[in-house]
């Protein structure tokens, strides 16, 4: 077949599901307002929890990074790409986390695809929460593992796969993977119940806080902090790119763990280092989020995800994460543009992100909104769902 009639046919089908995405430019920082295509728009989109992604503490040390170590790391971290920015924020990391020892990734989803195949192989089992972020489930399937999925937070159907592969599986490895907040319902995991199942059926639980970081637990630790469950779970994993402003992810636990990654995640071993000035960055947000200011911040937070929450008559939301279930694509999709005409940045979730027919808004808070943009936000929607 033509390489150019392939592309267009395959383009065309997604138009006509009315799935076709392009991408928007941004001509700012990330921030609760952001500049796109020569306006100002409320940002309901971003993942900078605690707005550290401008922040200048992060920036100087980005700076300071830059000038000393150069643009990029030039190696993978095993050759000659493993600089003192690494290792500090490694450190910062397993600190903050209490944990021994953390690694950090170019990405999480590089975490997740280099972590996920190295614990588990073909001779494994893996159980994932049907909700997961497509990472973990394409992690699990490079695996080569038995994959058994459950419905969403279904701790019976949980159990039921762990009987099973136990039964099944008796010399086999057992590996649980969850998130602790959901990436496009905003709920939460019901962690320590979890906790409780995989040590019944000696499993191992691999926790994704990308979402929980900076919004949940002391000083914003995530959920597994929150639940007092963290020193139970055996890969607490996150991203630095969210809540924390840089980018990048970590994978913290035990010693053992760390060094056995380092010999065995491919996703680390076959990849250029981050560059320092990444690792700066993510460190001084580490450090600041220890601080008063830290704790201060994930507090700001909890009040507007509740303020949110109250105009939208809602219960408090768990998270940071609030969606407006819609369902059709297409209604979803007028929605946000209409709300983009008249200045909100509030994206539509549609599949493959979640399923067919399950479209919704996707309201994301930071540490930057304030009530009045709320409350415009909050009358913009209802607006645009009783017109569209
Ligand atoms: C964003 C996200 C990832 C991927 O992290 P990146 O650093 O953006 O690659 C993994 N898991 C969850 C739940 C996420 O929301």
């Amino acid at each position: 077949m033509d390489f150019d009639q392939f592309l267009r046919g395959a383009l065309d089908r997604i138009e006509a599901g009315g799935l076709r995405r392009s991408l928007r430019m941004i001509d700012s920082p990330q921030g609760a307002e952001v500049a796109c295509a020569g306006r100002r728009l409320l940002n309901f989109s971003s993942n900078d929890y605690l707005g550290l992604a401008a922040h200048p503490r992060l920036i100087e040390a980005a700076r300071q990074a830059l000038d000393e170590a150069g643009a990029g790391a030039g190696a993978s971290r095993l050759i000659s790409g493993t600089h003192r920015y690494h290792e500090r924020l490694e450190e910062e990391l397993a600190r903050f986390k209490n944990t021994a020892a953390a690694l950090t990734f170019s990405s999480g989803y590089a975490a997740a695809l280099g972590v996920i195949p190295a614990l588990a192989g073909k001779e494994d089992v893996v159980i994932l929460d049907k909700l997961c972020h497509a990472c973990l489930i394409d992690a699990a399937r490079l695996s080569g593992a038995v994959l058994r999925v459950f419905p969403h937070n279904h701790l019976a159907k949980l159990e039921s796969h762990l009987r099973w592969a136990r039964e099944k599986h008796p010399q086999a490895r057992l590996l649980v993977v969850i998130e602790s907040v959901y990436s496009m319902d905003g709920d939460l995991a019901p962690l320590r119940e979890i906790v409780e199942l995989k040590d019944r059926f000696g499993a191992w639980l691999f926790v994704d806080e990308a979402h929980a970081l900076g919004v949940l637990g002391q000083h914003g630790r995530g959920l597994a902090d929150e639940q007092n469950v963290a020193d139970r779970i055996e890969i607490q994993m996150g991203t630095l790119g969210k809540a924390l402003g840089a980018g990048g992810a970590y994978v913290c636990g035990s010693a053992a763990l760390r060094d056995f990654l380092i010999n065995s995640a491919r996703s680390f071993i076959f990849s250029t280092a981050p560059p320092p000035v990444v690792a700066a960055a993510a460190c001084a947000a580490v450090s600041l989020l220890a601080l008063d200011e830290g704790g201060e911040r994930v507090g700001r937070l909890a009040k507007v995800r509740t303020e949110l929450s109250d105009l939208l008559g809602r219960g408090r939301a768990a998270s940071a994460i609030v969606p407006v279930l819609i369902g059709s694509e297409g209604r979803a999709m007028d929605v946000s543009k209409r709300l983009w005409a008249e200045g909100f940045f509030v994206p539509a979730i549609r599949y493959p992100t979640v399923a067919k027919g399950a479209a919704r808004l996707r309201i994301t808070v930071t540490t930057g909104h304030t009530r009045e943009p709320l409350q415009g936000l909050v009358s913009a929607i209802e607006r645009s769902l009783r017109e569209v």
